[in-house]
């Protein structure tokens, strides 16, 4: 999961507590959306599941709420006490930051009397706890207790003086233990075996505080009603990265867009064998691709909903899990469908063209994001440097990541056009090439500081250079249709071959070249200015 913090919409803060008109407007960087999900189709076993895990999902906020900060608890409780307008408005942005302070705003406090900033250790160590002291006390620890407590699941306090590792099934007993039972419950109701098996393990491991044959068994979850819940992520320990924070997605499978990923799948080593590299650097029998799955969110909890809201995410994290099952990509359509209306639409009506407006489509911006996905399996894996094994990511090094997500972008593109030309789908071409055009100002407008970001600029600098993306008299931007098709392909190409020979120094030129924000694109990202940054789902929004 990626967190994008963007010093271009940030509001310039904060001295002081926002008060009310500031807090609105910092409010308003997150669009209200609607969440539709049609749970009709469900089995009447699983309707009746359904409704025990978005109970747990509450649960998990307010585990979460106890995880995020020690006086979360009191200042939530506090805050539904004041009725007031700046009351009432405070209480909301709270809830959606999950705490005191604002995700888009560099974790700045907006309440008073709170630390100025989120606590790096948030609430899994001791305030007062140096780096130095923990690893010293760790350390010498017992292979076990130093196991725990540089593990996932245990907060560290300090008893008398000295630090003690406590397990998340002793610390959060009464929330997990209500956590148990109602994926207990969720368990005995539904019909579908791998459900109930995930369900049933995992409602055993909040007790037993082992994960480990619950996550095997998520991996194996086929299912219509379909989630994920417990302890995942580590960002918010930002001391060490160990401790993993509780958040719940509770979805259901979208059919349509599995039977499309089953299709993809079956193709995918005809897209390598006509990928644009040199016969020699192509791979005849491609790997397994890792599962991916889409579904659409119904509730999602804790971690999972707090500041930019996740579209994607890959689990495990739990490195015994992926060695053995590798991980799971699910991909959350409903929230990038709600994301493409609340932000690329309204990006769409300020950068492109008018007569290009009419090809925006969420169709091509969806299918585009699972064409990407899909092509990251595909390429140059293994090569062949100096005679020497290796592979693309231990060569082109800190510079990888922004190479392969262009790559993904180019490649899924590629991808698609090949499918439309091949009749394996229907043709969508200028839909495809514009909605493509569009989302790059969304994810330029987020800098350059990460990989998506620079890897998006190389391709817009490329395509305007190739004249397959060309600037209108008013700033606009439109696809010359006409060459873009080749564009993309040369695109392919040279990055597919940056890969196959390792080339650090060419990948380090063309990112110098062509991965900055020349002034053409700057001016119409400056344009974006007020529009929103993500969404909020509204019936999450003061949820209880
Ligand atoms: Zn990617």
């Amino acid at each position: 999961m990626v967190k994008l913090i963007s010093l271009l919409i940030a509001i310039p803060l904060m001295s002081q507590t926002p008060d009310l008109a500031q807090l609105e407007r910092m409010t308003a960087r997150f669009a209200p959306q609607t969440l539709t999900v049609d749970t009709s189709k469900l089995s009447p076993g699983d309707k009746k599941a359904l409704e025990k895990l978005v109970a747990a999902a509450h649960v998990v906020d307010h585990l979460f709420l106890t995880q995020y900060w020690s006086g979360n608890q009191a200042m939530y409780a506090k805050l539904k006490e004041d009725h007031s307008p700046l009351g009432k408005t405070r209480l909301n942005y709270f809830w959606m930051n999950k705490g005191p302070w604002s995700a888009l705003d560099d974790q700045e406090a907006f309440l008073p009397d709170v630390p100025a900033r989120k606590l790096p250790g948030a609430n899994f160590y001791p305030v007062d706890m140096t780096k130095d002291e923990f690893e010293t006390w760790a350390f010498k620890l017992p292979k076990a207790e130093k196991e725990l407590a540089t593990g996932f699941f245990s907060v560290i306090h300090r008893l008398n003086g000295k630090l003690v590792a406590v397990p998340y099934n002793v610390e959060y007993s009464a929330d997990l233990k209500q956590l148990g039972t109602l994926l207990d419950e969720a368990a005995s109701s539904t019909d579908n075996v791998t459900l109930k098996r995930f369900l049933t393990l995992r409602a055993a491991a909040f007790d037993s505080n082992d994960y480990y044959d619950s996550d095997v068994a998520w991996m194996d979850l086929d299912s219509p009603l379909d989630i994920t819940i417990g302890p995942y992520e580590t960002y918010n320990d930002e001391i060490f990265g160990y401790k993993a924070s509780f958040e719940a997605y509770v979805n259901l499978r979208d059919e349509a867009e599995t039977n499309k990923l089953k299709f993809f799948s079956g193709h995918m080593q005809e897209i390598e064998n006509n990928l644009p590299i040199d016969a020699k650097y192509k791979n005849p029998k491609i790997g397994a691709l890792s599962p991916i799955s889409v579904v659409n969110e119904v509730i999602s909890a804790g971690d999972g909903a707090h500041g930019v809201r996740t579209a994607a995410y890959n689990l495990p994290n739990d490195e015994r899990v992926t060695v053995q099952k590798g991980t799971k990509r699910v991909m959350l359509k409903n929230i990038q469908e709600a994301k493409f209306h609340a932000v690329l639409e309204p990006v769409a009506k300020r950068v492109l063209a008018a007569d290009e407006q009419s090809d925006l489509n969420f169709e091509s911006f969806f299918t585009h994001i699972l064409a990407h996905e899909m092509t990251h399996g595909i390429g140059p894996h293994q090569i062949t440097v100096n005679g020497q094994s290796t592979s693309p990511r231990q060569e082109l090094k800190e510079l990888h990541s922004a190479i392969e997500e262009a790559k993904a972008d180019v490649c899924g593109l590629f991808m698609l056009q090949y499918m439309f030309d091949h009749k394996q789908l229907p043709a969508a071409e200028k839909q495809l090439y514009t909605t493509f055009l569009a989302s790059a100002f969304r994810s330029l407008r987020f800098g350059l500081n990460e990989a998506h970001g620079k890897g998006m600029a190389l391709q817009m600098n490329y395509l305007l250079d190739k004249g397959a993306f060309v600037v209108n008299a008013n700033g606009t931007f439109s696809v010359n249709h006409a060459k873009i098709k080749q564009g993309v392909r040369d695109l392919a190409h040279d990055l597919l071959t940056l890969e196959a020979t390792g080339d650090y120094a060419g990948a380090k030129k063309m990112l110098d070249t062509l991965g900055v924000i020349r002034p053409e694109v700057a001016k119409a990202i400056a344009k974006l200015s007020d529009i929103p940054t993500d969404i909020v789902p509204t019936r999450d929004v003061l949820s209880r």
